[in-house]
This record gives structure tokens, sequence and C-alpha cells, in this order.
């Protein structure tokens, strides 16, 4: 999860906290939710209301202009591969599926 840190601006923050009565945390129905940001990739995305979950990834806030955390995804699936296994592998350990997987590496 994010904390306070983590967020480039006031903007971005309440962009990416906003959630509705309606919708609650299912960011992806909600045409009022923009910004996705996913913890196990360390990436931030615009949200495509296409009844999926699909995103684009950006590199710079939106808002504030100011340059996003890297994208750790390259290294997510060079690490799955090191271990021989598939993202949507029932092995695949819980740990990748948050943030847990970078940070207990120091990445
Ligand atoms: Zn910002
Ligand atoms: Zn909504």
């Amino acid at each position: 999860m994010l904390n306070s840190s983590n967020f480039c601006c006031e903007d971005m923050r309440r962009n990416l906290e906003y959630r509705c009565i309606k919708h609650g945390d299912n960011i992806w129905d909600c045409p009022d939710n923009l910004i996705c940001y996913s913890d196990s990739f360390d990436e931030f995305g615009i949200i495509i209301h296409d009844g999926g979950t699909s995103y684009i990834r950006i590199l710079f806030c939106p808002f504030c202009g100011k340059k996003l955390p890297t994208s750790k995804r390259d290294l997510f699936f060079k690490i799955l591969e090191n271990l021989k296994l598939e993202w949507d592998d029932e092995k695949l350990p819980p740990e990748f599926k948050t943030d847990e997987w970078w940070k207990k590496r120091g990445l």
C-alpha cells in the first residue's frame, strides 16, 4: 500500500484515494477514479474504463509533473523467470501480489 510519502502531490493523493459510495474499492468500474497504482509493479497508470482492469502506464504525475517511481515490472518478470514461475501460476508466492517482493529485496 502507498503511504503518504509515496505521493508526489495532493492531487495525486486525492485521486488515488478517492472512493465513491456506489463503487467503493472497485476503482475499475467507477468513472470518477482516474489513476491507479500497482504495488506489485510500483507503477502508476491512467485507468482505461472499458470494463476491464487495464491502464496506461504513466511516468510523470499528470498533476504536478514530477517523475514517478521507475516501474519494477521488468524486474518482476525477470525474477519470476528465474524462479520458473508464470505470473498467473497458482504456486506464485503471495509476496508477488503486493509490494512485499521488492521491499524485502531492497529494490
Ligand atoms: Zn503529483
Ligand atoms: Zn463511482
